[in-house]
């Protein structure tokens, strides 16, 4: 490895110093976005070999291009170690990622025009699940489901909108809601209309893969999505499980029906990561990513912040800035950006406000807890943000939170970044 860096440093100078003042970027501050992790410095090393030279459209054992011996068994163990982790049937590994992943599913499972109930943006949704600006919302017939104002999702005005609007699809999953999910409520919402369960669990995949939040495909779901990168803290790229009679129709709609030939380096970085995700290590990680983000909520809380739903039983939390601090979304976030710490800007359920200024900020622990941050370490965070959004003015206190911030990260490294 680090003879390529040298390579690199010596040939490309200025993306080098791109990518190592990255690599000062994220061990200097506090990463809360939800949706990034760390990845395994395993994983790192298979991105970066010399699987990427090559092409393997196809599957196992039936490919369009010579020389698969080892690729096919690296596919081959990625399905295995896949279905293994989340009690499926069948595994496809080769989304590039999870905006191709959903869209997979869609084609394969329905014809253009068809009707799918997914969640409301505002209310947590994902811009896959039929956003407006998306091809996939003027593909498809999205109608959409929301919460009810304490959060929580009302299952028979879900059933009642499954009703009347006879979909083909009922989509559960979101990428910013706080709370868990009644799968078998939704499965039955699907029944009745004689429809397919889908869920999109993104943002959810270590966690449920460590079962520490609930398993869509144990309530018998016909096909779940997942990212790997997120909770699951492997490479960028998607993951579709489904049941046995399903397999050919989503390994089809995949290959030939949206991709080309699969990135066989993320392949095996995916394989590496469900690996580690079986290792008793994963489970005390997605545990404690549980515990640092309810810690966090309840010392954002305690500091005057306005939660969405008012707390979380995930990995995420929703802050209404503007209830809370007088600030919008956009000022919280460049707040605390000041301080050394990374969230992103949100709208919060039916937001009044534009998406580039919204109501709130989004935040989530499952990057910190990489680090090896715990309880006490979330406590202390959240007095800098208190102290950092009651006073975004205060240009001498964001100063000095942020030497806090930067002194404090000090103590926890970055898997793969070496210490400086
Ligand atoms: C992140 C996410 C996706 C899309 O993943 P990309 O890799 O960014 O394309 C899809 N669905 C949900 C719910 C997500 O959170």
């Amino acid at each position: 490895m680090d003879v390529y860096r040298d390579q690199l440093a010596a040939f490309d100078p200025d993306i080098f110093s791109f990518i190592a003042a990255e690599e000062r970027r994220q061990s200097a501050g506090i990463e809360l976005i939800p949706s990034e992790n760390y990845t395994y410095p395993e994983v790192l090393s298979a991105l970066g070999s010399v699987l990427t030279n090559k092409y393997s459209e196809g599957y196992p054992g039936r490919r369009y291009y010579g020389g698969q011996e080892n690729t096919d068994a690296i596919e081959n163990v990625a399905r295995e170690r896949a279905c293994a982790l989340f009690r499926a049937q069948h595994a496809n590994v080769q989304p590039l990622s999870g905006s191709p992943m959903n869209q997979a599913v869609y084609f394969g499972l329905l014809a253009p025009g068809d009707t799918i109930l997914a969640m409301d943006l505002s209310h947590g949704g994902h811009l896959t699940h039929g956003a407006p600006v998306s091809h996939m919302g003027k593909v498809f017939n999205f109608v959409r489901y929301k919460t009810e104002p304490d959060g929580s999702i009302d299952y028979d005005r879900v059933m009642e909108l499954a009703k009347a609007n006879r979909p083909k699809l009922v989509l559960a999953g979101h990428s910013s809601y706080p709370r868990e999910y009644d799968y078998a409520a939704f499965r039955r919402i699907a029944d009745a209309v004689g429809a397919r369960a889908m869920a999109d669990i993104s943002h959810l995949g270590g966690l449920v893969a460590a079962n520490v939040l609930a398993n869509p495909l144990d309530a018998g779901f016909d096909v779940v999505t997942t990212t790997t990168h997120k909770s699951l803290r492997g490479p960028r790229g998607g993951l579709i499980l489904c049941s046995a009679e399903l397999a050919k129709t989503i390994d089809s709609a995949v290959f030939p029906g949206l991709q080309g030939g699969p990135h066989m380096n993320q392949v095996a970085a995916a394989a590496i990561t469900f690996k580690k995700a079986m290792e008793a290590q994963f489970l005390s990680y997605a545990r404690q990513v549980l515990a640092n983000a309810r810690t966090l909520a309840g010392a954002l809380a305690a500091g005057g912040a306005q939660l969405v739903t008012g707390g979380t039983d995930n990995h995420l939390m929703v802050v209404n800035t503007v209830e809370s601090f007088g600030l919008d979304g956009r000022q919280a976030e460049e707040t605390l950006d000041r301080i050394g710490v990374t969230v992103n800007r949100q709208i919060v359920p039916d937001d009044q406000r534009p998406p580039l200024r919204p109501s709130g900020i989004r935040l989530g622990t499952p990057a910190s807890t990489t680090r090896g941050m715990v309880e006490g370490d979330m406590e202390l965070l959240a007095g800098w943000m208190i102290s950092a959004l009651q006073a975004p003015e205060d240009t001498a206190q964001l100063a000095d939170l942020h030497k806090q911030v930067s002194e404090f990260c000090r103590q926890f490294a970055v898997p793969g970044v070496e210490q400086s």
